[in-house]
């Protein structure tokens, strides 16, 4: 069913339908008709799920568009989650021709507020610092048409110590509706939140999580990249594939390659001008091309849809930049996978890949052809270093070997034992990784009180 069933107006309806928003995704579900009614929100969302709009939508559909005043405030913890909310908001201004969006953060300097200055938006974006100055400090606008305000990733804003700037736009906005948004729900997250806005119901509580990223270091042998990015583009026939280099002298040869063998590519890196990277953007997004030859500036923040695979020419020196890149991949709800590419000299760096436990496999590159190395580099030396498994977790494996073991050999059996053990792993490591996190974020939250 579309989005109708929520009673929005014709004209929001074929505004989302312009869009290519035809089906509410499932957060979207959830969140919409409270939202509608006004109901304050805590909502447990990652991203990819949709939740931008589910939080814009009703937005819109409330915004009087006659009035030159502010009507929502979203707040985000980046510039990048910050300038992605804003273009998203401000696509539906072609629809809706009267709605004012503006974006405030530290990219957004003076031209923006000047002009914001002259004919309030509607809708304000911004992270919390720049809109503390302007809210709350210069109180530039007249706040008291503001029904709304939207903490987007919540738990990322008190990760970084905006404890602060919250309550006193909380204090400063007193909008009747809060929509709070957070990829996780810690008890002394909602603990925190509830304080400043008391009324919190909690909405989308079941998780919704991204498609299944699968991670897979693949060795190129002794073959260069530019070459084994031919071969493994040949072998896998990618619906769209995200080629990131840290170098841009790394990307010279693959590009030249690529031309030699015509295969078709968008270059996209921070030394083309402003003007050729949004048309790169642009053309990234027609869905005409099967390969984005990239630097790092497009791993974050910026959502491309229907990315299937994310190549990694190189390891970047930053792990946390090779999870930015693979992000890339399996939004909203699409399966997608990244490959890392390394060869004997680079297996330490393949090596640090696995430290983050996201559960990689290996490959091996044989000409055109993409296997299962089981006698990968990286395995090998990570070998000698392998730590027992837990008591529970061989007990697991055990009951999974047991229950995929049939009378009759059928066909795929020994592939289906595999697959189960190899669930049981997964859920291990993802518990490992969710530790991780959940530690990083207590220890960080505490920083931030003290
Ligand atoms: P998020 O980061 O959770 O806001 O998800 C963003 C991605 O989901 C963007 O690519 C949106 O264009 C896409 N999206 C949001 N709502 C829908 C929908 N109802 N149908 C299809 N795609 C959607």
């Amino acid at each position: 069913m579309s989005f109708s069933r929520f009673n929005l107006s014709r004209r929001l309806v074929e505004a989302l339908a312009g869009l290519g928003y035809l089906e509410p995704s499932p957060i979207q579900d959830k969140v919409i008709p409270s939202a509608l009614r006004g109901k304050s929100l805590l909502v447990q969302a990652p991203t990819g799920s949709g939740k931008t709009h589910s939080f814009l939508i009703p937005i819109v559909e409330k915004c009087d568009f006659s009035l030159p005043r502010p009507q929502a405030v979203v707040v985000a913890p980046s510039r990048e989650l910050a300038r992605q909310s804003y273009e998203f908001a401000r696509a539906f201004v072609r629809y809706f021709p009267s709605f004012r969006v503006r974006l405030f953060s530290s990219e957004s300097e003076v031209s923006q507020n000047e002009e914001g200055r002259s004919l309030p938006p509607q809708l304000i974006v911004g992270t919390p610092g720049r809109l503390v100055d302007l809210l709350v400090k210069r109180d530039d606008y007249p706040l008291n048409n503001v029904k709304t305000l939207v903490l987007d990733e919540a738990d990322m804003l008190l990760e970084e110590g905006y404890v602060e700037e919250i309550k006193s736009l909380a204090e400063r906005l007193k909008a009747p509706q809060a929509l709070v948004f957070s990829a996780t729900l810690k008890p002394h997250l909602i603990a925190a939140l509830k304080k400043d806005f008391p009324g919190l119901d909690f909405e989308g509580n079941e998780q919704v999580t991204p498609g299944e990223l699968h991670h897979h270091l693949l060795d190129i042998k002794h073959v260069g990249k530019a070459r084994a990015l031919v071969n493994f583009l040949k072998a896998r026939k990618p619906y769209l594939c995200l080629a990131f280099s840290s170098k841009k002298e790394g990307m010279k040869p693959v590009a030249e390659l690529l031309r030699n063998e015509g295969i078709d590519y968008v270059y996209f890196s921070g030394a083309l001008s402003e003007r050729d990277r949004k048309k790169a953007i642009r053309e990234i997004r027609s869905g005409r091309h099967a390969l984005v030859l990239a630097s790092d500036l497009l791993a974050r923040g910026i959502d491309l849809p229907g990315v299937s695979d994310v190549v990694s020419l190189d390891i970047p020196a930053e792990t946390a930049f090779y999870f930015h890149r693979a992000g890339r991949a399996a939004r909203f709800g699409e399966e997608g996978d990244s490959w890392a590419f390394y060869n004997s000299d680079t297996v330490s760096d393949a090596r640090r890949l696995l430290l983050e436990e996201a559960g990689f496999d290996y490959y091996v590159l044989k000409g055109e052809a993409l296997l299962k190395d089981p006698t990968s580099l990286v395995k090998k030396e990570r070998g000698a270093k392998k730590k027992e498994l837990p008591a529970e977790e061989i007990k697991e494996i055990k009951i999974a070997k047991a229950l995929s073991r049939k009378k009759h050999v059928e066909p795929m059996h020994k592939k289906k034992t595999q697959f189960a053990i190899e669930k049981v792993k997964r859920k291990y490591r993802r518990a490992a990784i969710k530790k991780k996190v959940r530690e990083a974020i207590n220890a960080s939250y505490k920083k931030g009180k003290r």
